[in-house]
């Protein structure tokens, strides 16, 4: 279905999957009025549980996709491996952002880095692993590389770093033969990811570029303001991110992730059709969040610049703060939220894992200095 005109408060939202991401749409909608829906089959979901209605089917379960067709006046995703099957079923009766299209895209690492080719963005060099011969045509100057699987694969898992053909012939054995890319393991300086919203008569607005910092393959630190990154590359980013959202005929948020090597070259790496947790500081460091962007975008609400009105360090709360010397315990929270600038988000994950995202912690201040002083303070608080 064609995007509506606008969609008032009081009409329902819906969200494909409930995560963290979902729960923070979903807390972004309620709060200008809109009923929400969220289908994800965990009863426990973080999206399921403040939404209204839940509904708790698989993602291509035929009588749950309907019961969310039906509630629903616009439905968005925000778990990147919902089948684009799923999508496409949605879309037949309600307007869908982003589409079937661009998620299938977005989904597989192959399709996205050509994408990113016909869009003039240049990734790593890489090659294509589908099969065994493919395997043996791989030309030595990937190496060393990183495999990583075709699909479903976050936070560092479905890869493995290959310095050899013998470690490369053996990982891929160990994928199960998988569709994979080898990518070359580039020199990397940092890392910056860029929020850009579309709507659906093509007008575009963006975050201010974010710099990552990544441990074990996972995103720990974000950090955004004056100074974090030379404005060349940062101007470049997001003109290659632009660039990628107008190729795919994108609506709704989409975060594209980059790598700026040590010779100041800026390569794409990936991108994420819904919010990022690279964008996370939002919340709390501009006037829009890329969540009240994902609202505005998906009900055909004004989209309007976000501000960012102080500087933002983000830091990921993993699991493994939950367990201290061998034994569980809550966090010290209360020594974080003495912290002046200091917004807590727990996700509300009733079981703590270690790796797993339960929840963020943003500093703002207005310098740069300000923030990564309280970002500092709060990690001694941690322990
Ligand atoms: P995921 O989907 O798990 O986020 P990424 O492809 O973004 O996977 O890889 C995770 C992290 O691994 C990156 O953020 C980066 O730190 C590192 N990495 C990935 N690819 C490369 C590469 N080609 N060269 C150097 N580092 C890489
Ligand atoms: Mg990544």
């Amino acid at each position: 279905m064609t995007a509506p005109a606008f969609l008032p408060p009081g009409s329902m939202l819906g969200v494909m999957g409930g995560g963290q991401l979902g729960r923070m749409f979903v807390h972004a909608a309620q709060r200008l009025g809109y009923s929400t829906a969220v289908l994800d089959p965990d009863a426990d979901s973080p999206a399921g549980r403040v939404s209204h209605l839940h509904v708790r089917t698989g993602y291509l379960d035929e009588g749950g996709l309907a019961e969310l067709a039906e509630a629903c006046a616009a439905i968005t995703t925000e778990f990147e491996n919902v089948p684009a099957a799923a999508l496409t079923r949605l879309a037949a009766r309600r307007f869908v952002a982003p589409g079937a299209a661009a998620v299938a895209i977005a989904q597989d690492r192959a399709q996205e880095k050509a994408h990113f080719a016909r869009c003039g963005v240049p990734c790593a060099p890489h090659a294509v692993i589908a099969s065994r011969d493919q395997l043996d045509a791989v030309p030595d100057e990937l190496l060393p590389g990183i495999l990583k699987t075709a699909r479903l694969g976050y936070d560092g898992k479905g890869q493995a770093r290959v310095a050899t053909r013998a470690e490369l012939v053996q990982a891929w054995e160990a994928m199960q033969g998988v569709p994979c890319v080898l990518e070359k393991l580039l020199p990397l300086a940092f890392e910056c990811s860029v929020v850009v919203a579309r709507g659906a008569d093509g007008a575009m607005v963006h975050l201010p570029v974010q710099r990552n910092l990544h441990r074990a393959g996972i995103l720990a630190v974000t950090e955004v303001g004056e100074g974090v990154l030379p404005a060349a590359i940062a101007a470049q980013a997001i003109e290659g991110t632009r660039a990628i959202a107008q190729g795919l005929g994108y609506v709704g948020v989409l975060c594209v992730e980059f790598f700026v090597l040590q010779d100041g070259t800026l390569v794409v790496n990936e991108m994420a059709p819904r919010p990022h947790n690279s964008g996370h500081w939002s919340i709390d460091g501009a006037d829009l969040s890329q969540f009240d962007l994902q609202v505005r975008t998906l009900a055909g609400l004004p989209l309007v610049a976000p501000r960012q009105h102080s500087h933002a360090v983000m830091l990921n709360l993993l699991g493994d703060l939950w367990f201290a010397g061998g034994a569980e315990r809550t966090p010290p929270w209360e020594r974080v939220l003495a912290l002046p600038g200091a917004s807590l988000h727990l996700y509300g994950k009733p079981q703590a894992r270690p790796g797993r995202k339960m929840g963020h912690l943003t500093l703002v201040a207005e310098s740069a200095r300000g923030a990564r002083t309280t970002a500092l303070e709060a990690c001694a608080a941690l322990g």
